[in-house]
């Protein structure tokens, strides 16, 4: 059903915004998300605006309550799973601050089955559906891992440290699909992904001094191949899975950021308004798209638009210190939703 839907919405594109609920030790604060409707609606209140002036109402195609399963979250997109191994691209963005949820929702806290985020939930869910298809196609599943920080792309599945920072870049793919020459790993069941997922992390961290700063001011994109064989009349067919989290979407004060800092937040600032602009002209159906603005819209050119489909969540922060966080987070999914 999901699959007609998301076939008739313009662009392919939808939008989940997902609230982050207060974490332990932030019982005393308040609240800058007033109402959670069951049609996507959301309401944000301005601290500092009594009245009707200090509300703004938002609608997406969801949004999930604080309270959210990671299970809950999944069913939904379950649909466009299914169409990556019937020859569909798609890509899964996870936007927002950072502390907003992002790596929650597309990894997960933990690697227990109920704390499983989008990546390996997608996964297994691949595998399962390949599994029971498997009189009448064969699938073939590889995996790539990359970083893009400050506009130089990183193979974080390699092997060999000194050839990481990918500068090639191929066309030459059957599909057509322009991808960083980052390594492929062939993947037969969840747990090589979980393994192929720890080395990622791993080298993330390679010449940084703190994983966590570093990886909310970077992207990551996990991507899947999905090669398959129609076993009746030979027929092949090719999707391809993006899951992406964003780095932090927050402003950095001018004032604040000198150096290297300053430095990152501006390639974050380009990649971000890059990608809004991609999104916001595939749902205009703008007769250009400007893919070639940053290394992160060049990645995923293939997979956003045409038959492509995309699905961003949009990550908040429930307290009102973030209300303008927030406020620039619901604004750049409403320009693109
Ligand atoms: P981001 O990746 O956007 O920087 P994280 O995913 O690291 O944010 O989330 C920040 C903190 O909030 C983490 O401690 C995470 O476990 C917690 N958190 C995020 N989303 C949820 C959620 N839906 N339920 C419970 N805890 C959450
Ligand atoms: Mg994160």
């Amino acid at each position: 059903k999901l699959f007609n839907e998301v076939q008739e919405l313009k662009g392919n594109i939808r939008v989940y915004c997902r609230v982050r609920p207060f974490l332990p030790g932030q019982d005393g604060k308040t609240t800058a998300v007033d109402y959670i409707g069951e049609n996507g609606e959301i309401l944000i209140t301005n601290p500092f605006k009594q009245g009707k002036d200090g509300c703004r109402m938002f609608k997406f195609n969801k949004v999930f309550k604080t309270h959210a399963s990671q299970a809950e979250v999944f069913s939904d997109i379950q649909p466009l799973i299914r169409s990556v191994l019937d020859g569909f691209n798609v890509c899964i963005f996870a936007y927002g601050q950072t502390g907003s949820g992002k790596t929650y929702t597309m990894s997960g806290p933990g690697t227990s089955k109920e704390d499983w985020g989008v990546n390996y939930r997608a996964l297994n869910d691949l595998f399962d559906i390949s599994l029971s298809r498997r009189n009448a196609f064969s699938y073939e599943v590889e995996v790539q891992m990359v970083e893009i920080y400050n506009e130089q792309v990183r193979d974080l599945l390699s092997n060999n440290v000194a050839q990481k920072r990918l500068g090639i870049w191929s066309t030459s793919q059957p599909n057509g699909l322009v991808v960083p020459d980052a390594s492929l790993h062939p993947v037969k069941s969840t747990s090589d992904v979980l393994d192929l997922m720890e080395i990622g992390q791993t080298n993330r961290a390679v010449g940084s001094t703190a994983l966590n700063e570093r990886s909310s001011r970077s992207h990551s994109i996990l991507t899947v191949h999905v090669r398959g064989l129609d076993l009746k009349n030979g027929s092949t067919s090719r999707g391809c899975l993006h899951l992406i989290d964003l780095a932090g979407s927050e402003r950095v004060e001018r004032s604040e950021a000198i150096g290297d800092r300053l430095r990152e937040a501006q390639y974050i600032n380009k990649s971000l308004s890059a990608l809004g602009d991609v999104i916001f002209a595939l749902a205009q159906k703008s007769a250009h798209v400007p893919y070639r603005n940053s290394k992160l819209t060049q990645v995923l050119q293939s997979s956003l638009g045409g038959q492509a489909k995309t699905l961003m969540f949009v990550q908040i922060n429930p307290d009102t210190e973030s209300y303008s966080e927030t406020m620039s987070t619901l604004k750049f999914a409403e320009r693109v939703s």
